[in-house]
């Protein structure tokens, strides 16, 4: 019991000034001519400062629209069509699309999954870099800002002169650092990173993941990863929140979550990962795909894949409750 207790003191659970990002019944819908699809759907969520969260599940489970739609950049013909979220307190959704717009790149900033298409192909990488610092900070000069490029490629590993090319003149690996020096030239307090290595070989991959944690150490920022691969999840984040189907089925410290997953979607997740210190393994294959979200399945959205559905689940939809410290789960098998 005293073991225990000691276990509950060290493990030092966020507390409510420790929030950053507080996301209530968040939900995001498409329009299309098939009807309405629920992307993200009544998503309650909290990003403590400081932390990496990971953002994970299958394509389409709502990981980058929720994403977008902590910037306010949700895309034709999607909404925000309710919920809350704060930022430091202030209503994001309160917001003015100019205020929104100081706040975007500023407070928070986003690396997205291409860079390609994210940079201006007839811009100079230093003007990219110039517009974005003069635009948020007043007063400051055009070289002023040119030095804090300079700055930036320095931690980012680039040689300045680099500042000076177009955008195909870079490598692909090249770009995504000039993209996330873009995303922290301004000390935003929280970064949203969407599969910030996606389009990327493996060695290059490392050589951004190594990146970003350090860059995260020096600039003590917040970080929400959006990914597929778990892999990445479990090297970067702090805890891990799981979605299916535009809802939140799991939320835990990472090594819990990696050690004990409770949801039986992340229990398919986790199963189907290879495991390089075991020889001949036999992968496990989550039986099915994901549903159609304009005509979801009824009760828990998981039942048709689920190979521990009890009578109820095709019926009743699970709570999203809090299991035990820190850890969250959406799930019939923990009432
Ligand atoms: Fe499976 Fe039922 Fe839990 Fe859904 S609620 S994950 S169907 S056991």
């Amino acid at each position: 019991m005293d073991g225990m207790m000691a276990q509950e003191t060290q493990r030092q659970e966020p507390q409510e000034q420790d929030v950053l990002l507080r996301i209530r019944d968040l939900q995001v819908q498409y329009q299309v001519r098939a009807g309405t699809t629920r992307g993200v759907d009544h998503v309650d969520l909290d990003v403590y400062k400081g932390e990496t969260l990971g953002l994970v599940g299958e394509s389409a489970c709502g990981k980058s629209t929720m994403g977008r739609a902590i910037l306010r950049l949700v895309s034709e013909p999607g909404k925000i069509v309710g919920g809350q979220m704060w930022f430091n307190g202030v209503d994001l959704l309160a917001k003015s699309d100019v205020e929104m717009a100081r706040i975007r790149g500023k407070e928070i900033s986003m690396i997205f999954q291409d860079p390609m298409t994210s940079l201006n192909p007839l811009q100079r990488i230093d003007q990219h870099y110039i517009e974005t610092l003069l635009t948020h900070e007043r007063g400051l000069s055009k070289a002023q800002a040119l030095r804090l490029a300079k700055g930036m490629f320095d931690n980012l590993g680039i040689q300045p002169e680099r500042l000076s090319d177009y955008p195909h003149q870079l490598s692909g690996g090249m770009r995504q650092r000039v993209m996330i020096g873009l995303a922290l030239v301004l000390n935003s307090q929280l970064v949203i990173a969407d599969e910030p290595t996606t389009s990327l070989d493996v060695i290059v991959e490392a050589q951004i993941l190594d990146l970003l944690k350090e860059l995260k150490q020096q600039y003590g920022m917040t970080m929400v990863l959006i990914s597929h691969n778990l892999g990445i999840v479990a090297e970067l984040a702090d805890r891990v929140a799981v979605m299916y189907a535009g809802k939140l089925v799991e939320v835990a410290p990472s090594l819990a979550l990696f050690d004990q997953p409770l949801h039986p979607y992340t229990q398919g997740l986790l199963a189907s990962l290879p495991n390089i210190r075991v020889e001949d393994e036999e992968l496990h294959v989550m039986f099915g795909a994901p549903p159609d979200l304009i005509h979801p399945p009824t009760g828990c959205r998981f039942h048709p894949r689920c190979p521990r559905a009890l009578p109820r689940c095709a019926q009743e939809e699970p709570p999203y409750r809090q299991v035990e410290g820190g850890r969250w789960t959406a799930c019939w098998l923990y009432p």
